[in-house]
Formats: structure tokens, sequence, C-alpha cells
């Protein structure tokens, strides 16, 4: 467990030509001399990367490295990239760094190279907040995507889910820094490599050879850079085990790999509801280049819980660092730089997002007590959360802000990679078995043995995969086993500005109490005004299935806004206000089911010792991963939590990177309930 997600910066020096030094490691970042030249030679060149992206035949080609430092290595290899790689291609570039820069240092660092000016500058603006865990970076229009690792490197190759195809070792010396070059590290390079994988090294150090020899890579020396007498390259040339296996690391049961690679085989995507759980997993899709349906029961886009017209990028971060709390951080700071992204591309007309920050007040001493203690730990970076400089006892979240979800939705939806089918529920859904895919439109010739045919009305459709976001009525549709999720209402109220302007001059109150500058959150919310109306609500009915709009709802909203502004007496009145009601999709343990659903039965035979001895390890998978996905669950954390899932289950659906550790995939993994079963019942 960690005790803190904040990182140390590096402690730097600088030289006369700017290049700057680790007075930590007492080693240079790069060459003075000629960094970029050296940069070129030892990764680029040695790795052959020039050569291998001409003959790739996957749509993506991925890189890890150790050590982002500057950033150089990865600028370099864009360049390249751009330069020499078909268009067609995506490159996945991932790299660990336990002493971020900030963006101040990576300015001043990047400086130095004109050439890459154009690079640098785009990299620094998509540069994450420095805080640990895992941040996607996508650039050059989502063709390169950079995910980054704050934290320890050997933690970050543990937690990470991948394929690599070459491999960049750029820690400093291995005499100065032994740290990156442990066998623990090298064995984290084997598993994430596949039989062809490079690496390629500006050091020629016996510690390392041997080291990636052991694991079963051939090592040679090769002459180094300029004055520099040799490096070292290696290639995997062994038959590996299967990715399943390789990624398995003991719980088989957690598998999201396909064993049989989809390379670039053009698939085709249904997914099922255009809530923000759909409209975000197909937006994640359309731009990978996958061709999706969105099929939609209701007359609208984003009809259901995803339909009130402003809701909270409100995260809910606790004092401990738990799994659930890691995904609900690397989400959050996800979810505020995809809204960013999208926002500065955006219509204007039609505000979706104002990033105006969040005052989180305590509801009571105890909640009180836990902010001061959240605050007193320094688990988080001050520019993720701090004390509130407005309300007492408070935390300010200054990431945060509204987002009015269907125009956010309806925006997702609009990439041209995307179809949106309304009016059009899933009747029925069946995994047929062909020996060609013979779906219209942009397939291709693969032959794949296996289609989900799936039926709205009269006509049949074929797609390789299908994803439901479907939220509470997944179970209705019988496809998965049983997922324990429940429907909690909650009705939403708003009032015209003006009208709670009058009301407040009416009863002799101040009406500039209305006018906030954040959201205020505490029993509920109540938020900066949208188009001239004020939002805030919302109430949480268990075991209440009435889609009526009622009175008594709005009154507990009107209490929950009196309590946020303070006013003893309320003037505000029911009839005022207008309102909306809707169902969370929640599940038994508060966390989102995001992954492949399993056959139930496969589970039972394969995974049956668990009863036994709950504590057994596997690396063998019950069946090869489905090519029916769920995401759903989101509660009343969808705005916060659907970005990253739905990035999340397209990289799954495309075999590249995962953006998210290992251990936060198997937390959202929809066969957790049937693993917790099979448990139980030792
Ligand atoms: N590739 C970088 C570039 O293009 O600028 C230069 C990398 S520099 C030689 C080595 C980097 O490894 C430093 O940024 C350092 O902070 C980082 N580092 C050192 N020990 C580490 C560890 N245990 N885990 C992760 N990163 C580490």
């Amino acid at each position: 467990m960690l005790t803190s997600y904040q990182l140390s910066s590096p402690h730097l020096s600088w030289g006369d030509d700017g290049a700057p030094h680790s007075d930590q490691f007492s080693d240079v970042y790069f060459d003075q001399e000629s960094g970029l030249e050296e940069s070129r030679h030892v990764f680029i060149k040695n790795n052959q990367l020039v050569e291998r992206w001409a003959r790739c035949q996957q749509s993506a080609f991925v890189i890890a490295e150790t050590g982002f430092g500057t950033g150089l290595n990865f600028l370099c290899t864009w360049h390249a990239f751009l330069e020499h790689a078909p268009c067609d291609k995506q490159l996945h570039f991932i790299s660990v760094e336990k002493f971020p820069l900030t963006k101040e240092m990576l300015s001043d660092a990047l400086k130095m190279w004109p050439s890459l000016s154009a690079f640098s500058a785009e990299l620094i603006d998509a540069y994450p907040d420095v805080c640990h865990g895992f941040h996607r970076v996508e650039l050059e229009q989502g063709r390169v995507q950079l995910t980054l690792w704050f934290g320890d490197a050997e933690d970050g190759f543990a937690a990470l889910n991948a394929d690599i195809d070459a491999w960049f070792l750029d820690g400093f010396a291995p005499s100065k820094n032994p740290e990156m070059w442990t066998d623990t590290l090298f064995q984290h390079i084997h598993r994430l490599s596949h039989q062809g994988t490079t690496f390629s090294t500006f050091t020629a150090a016996g510690i390392v050879r041997r080291g990636l020899k052991s694991v079963g890579f051939d090592v040679r020396k090769v002459k180094g850079f300029g004055q520099k007498r040799e490096m070292t390259v290696g290639e995997l040339n062994k038959t590996c085990k299967p990715l399943t296996e390789r990624m398995a690391q003991g719980q088989a049961w957690f598998n999201v790999c396909h064993d049989t690679p989809s390379n670039n085989t053009p698939v085709r995507v249904l997914v099922v509801g255009s809530g923000l759980a759909g409209a975000n997993t197909a937006y994640a899709l359309a731009k990978q280049g996958v061709k999706v349906q969105v099929w939609e029961q209701g007359n609208i886009i984003a009809g259901e819980a995803s339909g009130n017209p402003q809701g909270m990028l409100y995260p809910k971060l606790t004092a401990q660092d738990t799994r659930l709390n890691r995904f609900y951080l690397s989400a959050y700071l996800h979810a505020a730089r995809f809204f960013n992204t999208l926002s500065s591309a955006l219509d204007h007309k039609r505000p979706f997002w104002d990033q105006c920050g969040l005052i989180q007040i305590p509801k009571n001493a105890k909640e009180a007590e836990r902010f001061q203690k959240l605050l007193s730990q320094q688990l988080y970076p001050d520019s993720v959360l701090h004390a509130s400089t407005q309300k007492p006892d408070s935390i300010f979240l200054p990431l945060s802000g509204w987002v009015a979800p269907q125009v956010l939705c309806e925006h997702l939806l609009s990439h041209p990679n995307i179809e949106v089918r309304l009016n059009t529920p899933l009747k029925t859904l069946n995994l047929a078995s062909t020996s060609s895919f013979s779906g219209s439109d942009n397939l291709g010739s693969e032959s794949r043995v296996s289609v989900w045919q799936a039926k709205s009305d009269a006509q049949i459709t074929e797609f390789s995969h299908v994803v439901l976001c479907t939220a509470n009525a997944t179970n209705q549709l019988q496809l998965t086993p049983h997922l324990p999720t429940s429907a909690i209402r909650g009705q939403v109220s708003q009032m015209k500005q003006d009208d709670a302007v009058r009301a407040c001059l009416d009863s002799g109150i101040d009406p500039d109490v209305i006018q906030i500058d954040s959201v205020l959150c505490e029993f509920g919310y109540f938020s900066p005004p949208i188009n001239g109306e004020l939002h805030f609500g919302s109430t949480y009915d268990l075991k209440d299935n009435d889609k009526t709009v009622r009175e008594e709802g709005h009154q507990r909203n009107l209490n929950i806004l009196e309590g946020l502004l303070g006013l003893k007496n309320s003037p505000f009145k029911t009839e005022d206000c207008e309102g909306r009601v809707s169902f969370r999709c929640a599940v038994a343990d508060y966390t989102p089911i995001v992954g492949p659903v399993q056959s139930e039965a496969a589970y039972q035979q394969a995974f049956s010792t668990l009863s036994k001895n709950a504590k057994w390890k596997t690396d063998q998978v019950a069946e090869p991963c489905q090519t029916l996905y769920v995401n759903i669950g989101h509660g009343s954390r969808g705005l916060v939590s659907t970005p990253l899932s739905g990035e999340y289950l397209a990289s799954l659906i495309t075999q590249t990177p995962s953006p998210l550790e290992q251990d936060i995939g198997h937390l959202l993994h929809p066969s957790r309930f049937l693993i917790r079963d099979l448990k139980r019942k030792q």
C-alpha cells in the first residue's frame, strides 16, 4: 500500500548548454554533445525500428522504455515513426518514471532540440499531472499513444498488461542506479515480450547482459555511439508462452487477452446502449479506426440515467490506497484531461464541460475529521486535492467541474466511425460459427470462426464483438451470468436562475448567495448555472421504481440546496422546480463491471480447485477470451469512470496496451462474482 500518490521531482542542475544533469544519480539524462543522434543510434537504429515498422502486420507497434526522463527518446521515436511508418499504423510508447520532471522542467530541457519543437510543444501541453499511476496521453490525433507510469519501474511493469515489440533500456548507468537493472525487472521484461521482441541499451555492463540472457534473450555487444566503444542489443528468439498465460500472473480467471491476435483484422463492434458507458466505449473504439454500431432502444441518445442536464465530475477520493481508490483516481485524472481536450475542439454553442472546480463540504464532524486526515496525510498532490480557501473544513478538487452528459454523449457518438440506431432494442444475440466473416462494408476478407448475430426487429446483423452498456437492463438480456446490480432512483431538480433571484429578493436574502464559482457538494450538489438554469439534487431512493417526478423529491432537493448555501429559512418553493427521474445502476461491491463475459460452466469446471483452496493459482485460462463484454454499474460516478472504462475496453478489443493497472482490471472484471462464489464454497 502506498502512503502517498505524490512523487518527488528530480534534483537537476543545468549545463551551460541547457542540458539537465541528475544530482541524485550523478548522471546525465542524455549525451550533452549529441543526445539526439545518440538516441536515434542506440534505440531506433539498433532495434531496427524503421525496417520493422515497414513490415509490421499488427495495427499498432508497441515500445516500452525504462526511464522517461525528458522524453527525448520518445520524441525521437514519434518523429521517426511519422517519417517512416505506414500511415495506417499506430505507435504505442510505454515509459516509466519514478522522478517525473515537472512541466516547467520538461519545457526547459526540451528547448535544446529545436528540430523537435512541434513535438515537444504537443507533449508539454498534454503532459499529465504528476501523480502515481498510469496516465494515457493521446498525441498526433490518436496515432501516437503514450502510456506513462509515474512510480517505480518494477511496480509499473508488474502492473502492465501489454505485448511489447521493442524495449529501450535507458535507466541511468547500472553502477549509479542498480534499481533499474534488477532480476525482477528483467523477469517482467521477459513476461511482457514475445518471440521476436528486441531490446537495446547504451550500456555494455556485464550485469545487464547476464540478466537479460538469463531470462532468455540472445544478447550481443555492438559498437556504441560516437566515441563510445560498446553498447548491448538483444532479441528473444525462443517460443514464448501464450499471451494469456504470460499475463495471468497466477489469476487466469481474470483473463482479458486473446491468444489469436486480432492483428489488424478489421472488427465491427455492436455497442448496446447510448448512455455515458456506451458513448465512451463507442468513441474509444472509433478513434482506433473500428467501425461501431450503437443500438439504442429509446428514441434519443442518452435518454436514461445519462440524460440529466448537468452532472458533476465528483470522484470521492479516500484516505486509503485501495484498488478502488486507485481506479477512481486514475479515471478522474483521465476524465478531466479528456474533457479538456474534447472541449477545445468543440462547438461552444452547446457547452458540455466547465472545469470550475468542486468544493466538498463535510456532512458531519466525522467526515470533517476524515477530510483533515486526508489533507494531513498528503496522500494526493495539491494539484488534485487541497484544503478549500472558501469553506471551512472542506476540500477543493481543482480538476473537477460540471458536465452536460447528454451533450457529451451526442458529441462522442457523432464520430464518423459510429453509426447510431435509435429505437433499436437488442432482442436476441447468438454466437454463430462461420468460416468467414460475412458482414458487409469495410470488413476485408479476413476469415473468422465465430460472429455475433444480433437481431432487433426483422433484420439480423453480424458483429465481431458486442459490448453491453445496458445498465440495469443487462440481467434481463440473459446473456451474462447474473450480475449483482440494483436500480437506485434519483430525482434531480432545476430552477430558473431568474426565479431563484426573485425568490431571494422577496425573502430579503442577498441573491449573491446563489452566485457560486465552483460546484458545491455535501449531501447532494449545487452547480454554477447552465443556460440560465440552476441544477441541484439528487435524491437517492432505494427500492423505489416510481418514474414520476414528485414534489416531495423537490422538497428534499431544496433542503440539500439550502444546506449547501447555509440558508436557515428557505426562500425557494417546490412550485418553481422542474425535475427528472432516472435510475442509477449500482453494484453490490460499489465497483463498476467492465470486461469480458465468460461462461459460468467453463469457470466451474476449470477453477473448481478454488473451492478447496482459495489461495490456488493458475495461468491456464478456462476458455479463450470471449468477444462479449459488459460496461455497466457506474452508479453515481459515471462521469468519472466511463471515459477510462471505455478506453480500457477498446484496448481489450483491439489488443493494444491496457491503460489500467492489471490489478484494477481484476477489480472490475465481470467474473469476480463467479470467483468469489467458488472461493466461498471452501
Ligand atoms: N529516456 C530519458 C530521456 O529520453 O530523456 C532519459 C532517461 S534517464 C537516463 C533515466 C531515468 O530513469 C531518469 O529520469 C530517472 O529518474 C529514472 N529512474 C531512475 N530510477 C528509477 C526507478 N527505480 N523507477 C523508475 N524510473 C527511474
